[in-house]
């Protein structure tokens, strides 16, 4: 008998279909989820479940086996937009104290094919500029933010608003072979430079830093350069990590497009989704070289927005 998310996803009504994409809304009972302790925001949000964009790598296709779905392409293909998003924000964020930090886009793109149609991502920003005083992130490899600058401009005044852009390689041929129908690398950085002239606190992430394939010095610096000269401030970088549902889909792709590469990521990754020990240490050092060499931070500076609300903030979210 299918439970809890598996359960609402088989009940979701179709929205659309296209192609071999088809899209569902998802009942949802709360939009904000907590995340562990350790963690650099407090509250995620993600309008999203499953993601077009299809990156080979991706972490997140373990969010599709909660709903029951087993097989790996359906994490692209059937994508769930959660119903009544600015509805369930209102209510939320009753309960969330004004110095927590909320992410948006921690596990799948917010602003994926879907959000041109669905506008989800959209409402929920809405629903945060109509109030002041809450530290927010959004975080995706997709120019389509662009549509929202005006939006992105209004929140930021009342608002801490950081915007983190993925850019995994600039290498366009491999870009589209990592992340299929991810919008090119420098869509992504045309992106920044927008975000950045409009004053708003963006930074690029290469991430994930996929060993022996995007982690060269040379590879990270190029990206590195390029954010700079599109103006972002800050610049990280991890290293990717490989459960069993994203090894499922990457080691077939090795297999096929990186053969002499399939043994060494199974020794590594079939023992521990995550890499341990002086590799991860390489790239540290690695990263925090190419920062500094660019002139970037490694977060993003603090900043007052113009209508900082303080102690008294958020009496809109209260009174709704
Ligand atoms: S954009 Fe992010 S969520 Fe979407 S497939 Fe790529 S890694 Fe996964």
């Amino acid at each position: 008998m299918l439970v809890g998310i598996a359960k609402l996803a088989a009940e979701s009504e179709r929205l659309e279909s296209k192609r071999q994409v088809e899209y569902f809304e998802l009942p949802a009972h709360s939009l904000l989820n907590r995340t562990k302790p350790g963690m650099p925001f407090a509250w995620a949000i993600n309008p999203y479940r499953g993601c077009e964009f299809a990156c080979r790598y991706c972490y997140a296709r373990y969010t599709h086996e909660f709903m029951g779905f087993e097989n790996s392409s359906e994490f692209e293909d059937k994508i769930y937009a959660k119903a009544h998003t600015a509805e369930l924000l209102r209510r939320d964020l009753r309960k969330v104290a004004p110095s927590e930090s909320i992410a948006i886009g921690t596990a799948t793109d917010p602003y994926q094919p879907a959000e041109r149609r669905f506008g989800k991502t959209r409402a929920i920003l809405e629903v945060f500029a109509e109030g002041k005083g809450r530290t927010l992130s959004i975080t995706t490899k997709s120019d389509l933010i662009v549509r929202d600058l005006p939006l992105l401009i209004e929140l930021k005044r009342s608002n801490v608003l950081h915007v983190n852009v993925t850019v995994t390689t600039l290498d366009i041929d491999l870009a589209r072979l990592l992340e299929p129908r991810a919008p090119r690398p420098d869509l992504r950085l045309a992106a920044v430079r927008q975000l950045a002239q409009a004053g708003v606190s963006v930074g690029v992430f290469p991430n994930p830093i996929l060993p022996l394939i995007t982690d060269s010095e040379q590879s990270l610096d190029r990206v590195a350069a390029a954010a700079r000269e599109a103006g972002a401030s800050y610049f990280g970088g991890g290293v990717v990590f490989l459960m069993p549902s994203a090894q499922k889909v990457f080691f077939p792709f090795l297999e096929t497009n990186f053969p002499h590469l399939l043994k060494r990521y199974k020794e590594r990754f079939e023992k521990s989704a995550y890499l341990r020990g002086p590799y991860q240490e390489t790239i540290r050092h690695r990263v925090r070289r190419i920062r500094e060499r660019h002139g970037l931070a490694s977060s993003p500076a603090p900043y007052q927005p113009e209508q900082w609300a303080g102690g008294e903030q958020l009496e809109l979210f209260q009174l709704s």
